[in-house]
């Protein structure tokens, strides 16, 4: 029996960031329960798309077809029931996402099987899976706990688990397809993707992010310098959006993205909870605030407690001179 099944997930011809982290989550819990994980790739051809699980699971499965090239829910779940009734894993997860949300109530509801969707932590303890979620807009994060079931259906936020770290030798299998049917009630028919209107903040590796502080539209200005001189990205708390100072697109936060950057420095940020929600998870955070008890610097690496219109001219020169 097979402990855990990533289901990966693919777009336009390459394995989306989900794919990895579902991964990256499927191994913490296989450290605490002492269970396998293996990865499955359903696609048209498999071997083309899976180079970045290389190394981050011990067992990769494809099941090729051409029906898989795309996501269509009928022929996706019909060849994933078939595997997991071989596996009969004790946990299924895969990412929050669009096609997420699509197929794991329709697997669940298959199996029978418990569902708990969109989490952000998992942790086994004993024969119960805790599962921890956002609720009341990331206000309060509540711990389910699972009553033991033979397998679970799990959905992740992305952006709430890291990829896995081990590096392992990873064994490929083909499984044949089950499918038979020539026609689904639906089908693939063309990909059409958001219009973009600005750039995507949640790609960029270092953040400026501006709030209220900022008190105009026009000292955006100031905080755009200091991001060009780090090759930084612009982004913003809630009320500089609303203002439309920025586009609704820049906002982080729970109504806005959920973004990871490597540096991420907050400019005259309170740092609410719906803001700290969409950029806790990011890896070193720099705050300037003139309230030391701004809630910001709870969450922050490093704090400058100051008026931000000396601080940021200060940051860019330096930055400029080096
Ligand atoms: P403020 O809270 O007003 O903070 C401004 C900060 O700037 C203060 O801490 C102040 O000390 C500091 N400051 C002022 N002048 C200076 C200066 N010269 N130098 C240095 N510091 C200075 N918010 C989000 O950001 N993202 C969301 O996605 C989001 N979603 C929401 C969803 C819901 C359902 C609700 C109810 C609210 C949501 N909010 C969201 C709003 C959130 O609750 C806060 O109101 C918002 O984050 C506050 O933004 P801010 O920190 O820029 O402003």
């Amino acid at each position: 029996m097979s402990g855990i099944i990533v289901v990966a997930e693919h777009r336009q011809g390459a394995l989306r960031e989900t794919s990895l982290e579902c991964a990256g989550a499927a191994q913490e819990l296989s450290l605490q329960g002492g269970l396998d994980y293996e990865v499955a790739l359903l696609s048209k051809e498999g071997r083309a798309l899976s180079q970045p699980l290389m190394g981050l699971t011990a067992s990769l499965r494809y099941i090729d077809h051409g029906a898989h090239e795309n996501y269509s829910p009928e022929p996706y779940l019909e060849d994933l029931y078939a595997l997991v009734g071989q596996e009969a894993p004790r946990f299924i997860i895969m990412g929050h996402t669009s096609q997420g949300m699509d197929l794991a109530p329709a697997l669940a509801a298959r199996l029978s099987a418990p569902l708990v969707t969109d989490c952000v932590g998992l942790k086994i303890d004993g024969d119960s899976l805790i599962c921890q979620r956002r609720v009341y807009g990331g206000k309060i994060v509540e711990e389910l706990g699972l009553k033991p079931a033979p397998t679970v259906v799990l959905t992740l936020q992305p952006g709430a688990f890291d990829q896995p770290s081990a590096s392992v030798d990873t064994q490929e299998r083909d499984h044949a397809s089950c499918l038979n049917q020539p026609e689904h009630l639906r089908r693939f028919v063309e990909y059409l993707a958001a219009a973009v209107e600005d750039v995507d903040i949640a790609a960029a590796d270092i953040l400026v992010s501006v709030g209220r502080g900022i008190g105009d539209q026009e000292n955006l200005a100031l905080a755009q310098e200091l991001a060009d001189a780090m090759g930084a990205t612009l982004s913003c708390s809630r009320p500089v959006a609303d203002a439309g100072w920025l586009p609704k697109s820049r906002q982080v936060g729970t109504s806005g993205k959920t973004v990871r950057p490597k540096l991420y420095i907050a400019l005259g940020i309170s740092g609410a909870f719906q803001h700290q929600a969409g950029m806790k998870g990011s890896e070193t955070i720099l705050a300037v605030n003139k309230d030391p008890k701004a809630p910001i610097f709870q969450v922050a690496n490093y704090g400058i407690v100051d008026d931000l219109f000396k601080v940021v001219p200060v940051l860019t020169e330096r930055l400029k001179s080096l």
